[in-house]
């Protein structure tokens, strides 16, 4: 029998009720990736900052659902790095060219196994700098804006950090940002942008837009565009199309290349778990031959890069857009992070993540969906899209009650999560290092986290008196 994110039909072959813990058990037991785990360090509760040990036993494992903001640490990150700082401390520059992590070309180990995770040519991908000097890097050289065709397209509401790239980017060109952003909202009412939407407003607006700049999950709702149907729609009208990956790479599978993408970055802490600030990545499709408005000596051509005679011998493509020697204390944990990426494959692990999700989603509707009878009792609602096609592994919590309270007892509780106030929590089951398991858990804790900021809120009188009302 497959596992099966339907949990009646699961419950119905062990006999339990869909709920019981002993579902998860069993998913976990037939998890395939189950020993990928053992790859990462998972926080203890007693070590986290705002747990309390009277409430749980320190001692355990947190149920860490936060991968989509800062993935774990991969075991080997601390070793790959004392060999970095004892060749640096037994040879000094000598460094740079020995060893098996030779730091003048560093990233040559590990550029290909990006390359793989988001769908892409070794040649088409550059690890360096962080994801937003990446993104002005590429839109230095993808938007050229005429008098005609001048805009950006982009989600509303996109990350902070990409809204204010795009937005300087439009006026470094000397345009206005009010009229050369266009920014696309859901329909009123809607959490998410329709795909037929974004399709329309490309088909109509097309002719004065240069560059379609979308994310491809997006970080709040955790919605995943339709990325090809995207790509294609730009092109009909001439526009290039990129896309920010941050929340897709490590997280769905990324064609980048099949689909004809002209240029991606992504960062790599979250799902790529390669410690805060890591090395971001850059891609360029090989079909095109842009080349960078900024120039550093590590675009030069290896091979005469150290001649050092000053003139440019550009790199092809996105090579060519590189303008510092690596970071090779960077380096480090990413690598380590992608040599377990590199045990599985994103297929494997989407597969994982479609029924960890979809436990999660059956448990929260199971749980929390409003009750029409009872409109006073807290009710969730999941703002992520329903089809399993449409997200990655996390999911929005919408509450009926302020959240801030519940992520304070949940934290109180060993639970590592995201809050986005007034009303939201991102819970990111993440295959990699997830268990069925640690989502039972977290629904277990929310009970007890709703009942805690429940018993404790006065401002939840109004509800009970009027609840109060209706049984008289
Ligand atoms: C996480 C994230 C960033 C962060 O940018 P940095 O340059 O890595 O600090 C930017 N954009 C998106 C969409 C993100 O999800």
């Amino acid at each position: 029998m497959q596992p099966s994110s339907n949990g009646p039909r699961l419950s119905a072959f062990l006999g339990c009720s869909p709920t019981s813990v002993e579902v998860a058990a069993w998913l976990d037991e037939h998890d395939t990736l189950r020993n990928l785990r053992k790859k990462f360090l998972v926080p203890k509760i007693a070590d986290l900052p705002h747990s309390d040990p009277s409430l749980v036993d320190g001692a355990e494992k947190c149920i860490y659902l936060a991968g989509n903001s800062l993935g774990l640490q991969p075991r080997r990150a601390r070793k790959y790095l004392e060999v970095e700082l004892d060749k640096w401390a037994k040879m000094g520059v000598h460094g740079h060219t020995e060893g098996s992590r030779p730091w003048a070309w560093a990233e040559n180990n590990i550029e290909g196994i990006m390359a793989d995770l988001v769908g892409a040519k070794e040649e088409e991908v550059a690890l360096m700098n962080g994801l937003t000097v990446n993104l002005h890097l590429l839109l230095l050289s993808f938007y050229k804006p005429t008098d005609a065709r001048h805009r950006i397209l982009l989600e509303d509401k996109a990350f902070p950090s990409d809204h204010y790239a795009v937005e300087s980017q439009i006026r470094l060109r000397g345009f206005d940002p009010e009229r050369s952003m266009l920014l696309l909202p859901p329909r009123p009412g809607e959490e998410t942008l329709r795909t037929k939407d974004i399709l329309k407003v490309i088909e109509k607006e097309g002719d004065s837009i240069a560059v379609v700049m979308f994310s491809a999950v997006q970080y709040y709702t955790g919605q995943l565009f339709d990325m090809a149907a995207i790509t294609e729609a730009g092109h009909r009208k001439g526009c290039f199309v990129g896309f920010d990956c941050a929340h897709a790479v490590g997280n769905v599978e990324l064609k980048l290349h099949k689909w004809g993408v002209d240029f991606a970055c992504w960062c790599s802490y979250k799902y790529v778990n390669s410690g805060a600030g890591g090395l971001a990545g850059a891609f360029i499709h090989e079909k095109h031959s842009v080349e960078p408005a900024l120039l550093g000596w590590w675009g030069h051509d290896l091979q005469t890069r150290f001649q050092m005679n000053n003139r440019m011998q550009l790199q092809p493509g996105v090579n060519g857009f590189r303008l510092s020697n690596q970071p090779i204390l960077l380096v480090c944990p990413l690598q380590a992070s992608l040599e377990v990426f590199m045990m599985t494959s994103m297929q494997s692990l989407r597969s994982k993540s479609l029924l960890l999700t979809g436990y999660l989603e059956y448990l929260i509707q199971h749980h929390y969906t409003e009750d029409p009878d009872r409109p006073h009792r807290p009710h969730i609602r999941i703002i992520t899209p329903s089809d399993p096609q449409q997200r990655g592994c996390q999911l929005s919590l919408c509450f009926s009650i302020p959240v801030a309270k519940i992520f304070q007892e949940l934290e109180r509780r060993g639970v590592a999560c995201d809050m986005r106030e007034p009303s939201v929590l991102r819970i990111a089951p993440v295959p990699l290092y997830n268990r069925f398991r640690d989502v039972h858990r977290f629904i277990e804790t929310l009970g007890a986290a709703l009942g805690a900021a429940l018993g404790a809120a006065c401002f939840l009188l109004p509800y009970v008196l009027s609840s109060l009302k209706t049984c008289l």
